[in-house]
């Protein structure tokens, strides 16, 4: 079985010292971990972590990213300057989904930027809960995935799977729930890695990651403090 790959999504937290101390204390307490681990902290403390990680087995990722490569877009940060520090990009989150009304055509354009400047990105799908309940999730994911990668050759890419109802609330979505929702996934996008997001912590990982068809996690909320993060990485 591969190495599950764990990606940190820090969001709008940490300041660059924050962000620099929990890196000293984290590459060592994962220096021997088989998972792939991946850090997305705030663009500002991009250039400090590159700096700090260096030679460690910890990867850096942003949290987003514009279509356009430079030009007159105030506040937007392109693939090109990313791909500076970065390996990976998480696309469509869906706090951008909700609340930067980000579309699966606009997240389709991102995907392809992310792509022409040799970034993995890390796609984001993944129902909220009015649709949950209206029994629509497999639609409104199957829309996401073929209209976010339209054009674009899956295998490149790094899917995660996040029911909106499970991140940040500590309700998680069971692993056989998940692994339905992320074997379904894989039939439109063949064997790529799936990753799974959603109040994800030391204690539920491993039975999510016995799933088949879970290849990792997207962490938000357990990946700030340095030892919770560490167990998660342990677990998996
Ligand atoms: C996320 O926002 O990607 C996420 C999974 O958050 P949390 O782990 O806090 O639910």
């Amino acid at each position: 079985m591969a190495a599950p790959i764990i990606v940190a999504n820090w969001k709008m937290n940490k300041t660059v010292k924050e962000a620099v101390s929990f890196a000293k204390e984290f590459k060592a307490l994962v220096r021997d971990a088989k998972a792939k681990i991946v850090i997305c902290p705030p663009f500002t403390a991009l250039y400090a972590l590159c700096d700090e990680l260096k030679g460690s087995n910890v990867s850096l990722g942003a949290q987003d990213m514009f279509f356009e490569e430079k030009g007159a877009f105030t506040g937007e940060v392109s693939g090109l300057m990313v791909k500076e520090l970065c390996k990976y990009v998480i696309i469509g989150h869906s706090e951008r989904r909700m609340y930067f009304k980000e579309t699966n055509k606009l997240l389709n354009k991102k995907l392809k930027a992310a792509l022409a400047n040799d970034l993995i990105p890390i796609y984001c799908v993944g129902e909220n809960l009015n649709e949950m309940q209206a029994d629509k999730s497999k639609m409104v994911v199957e829309k996401q995935i073929k209209e976010g990668l339209k054009g674009i050759d899956a295998k490149k890419v790094i899917v995660a799977y996040e029911p909106i109802r499970a991140i940040g609330t500590g309700k998680t979505a069971t692993a056989d729930i998940a692994e339905e929702m992320h074997s379904f996934i894989k039939s439109f996008v063949g064997n790529v890695p799936v990753l799974y997001g959603g109040s994800v912590k030391p204690e539920n990982v491993k039975e999510l990651m016995k799933e088949k068809d879970i290849d990792g996690a997207l962490v938000g909320g357990a990946s700030l403090e340095a030892g919770s993060f560490g167990k998660i990485i342990e677990e998996a």
